[in-house]
């Protein structure tokens, strides 16, 4: 069994992958959309040295096309991997505390998790994953709601 930060993190890994590899799959870099008629616009998909215009299609969905092209995913990937990168979880080694891991970048404890003050001479645990990594998991589909985060949590 792991501890719920790696499998945050496990999952959080394929979910990206799962849209790079997506991404890449469609053949065409980027897509670009142009009126058509009134309410209706076409795509232009582009890769080096080609393009090519599709059918007519509503507007709205074609703007939500050109935003969501693949150029766009893999820069947001890209982007969520540097994320990703900055809050990996390291060895804790603060006085007094007996955690596992915190992540590398945020010192995020119980105290601001759960917004109250420890008691006189208790350790202020971190937990980890931080809300960083919680927040860009749930972009992806993590149900947060189903993994809480656990005070002191550590590798088992
Ligand atoms: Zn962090
Ligand atoms: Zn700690």
């Amino acid at each position: 069994m792991t501890a719920q930060g790696e499998d945050i993190l496990a999952w959080l890994d394929h979910a990206i992958r799962e849209r790079e590899d997506a991404a890449r799959c469609v053949g065409w870099d980027s897509i670009q959309s142009s009126e058509y008629m009134w309410g209706t616009k076409y795509l232009t998909l582009y890769r080096p040295g080609e393009s090519k215009n599709t059918v007519e299609m509503d507007s709205d969905l074609a703007d939500h096309i050109t935003l969501h092209d693949p150029e766009s995913v893999l820069r947001r990937c890209a982007a969520d991997r540097k994320l990703m990168t900055l809050h990996q979880p390291v060895v804790c080694g603060a006085f007094g505390c007996d955690c596992d891991r915190k992540c590398k970048t945020c010192d995020w404890t119980a105290s601001q998790e759960f917004d109250r003050k420890p008691a006189w001479g208790q350790v202020d645990h971190h937990i980890f994953p931080c809300p960083t990594v919680r927040a860009l998991a749930e972009s992806y589909g993590w149900a947060a709601e189903q993994n809480p985060p656990i005070e002191g949590d550590r590798v088992t």
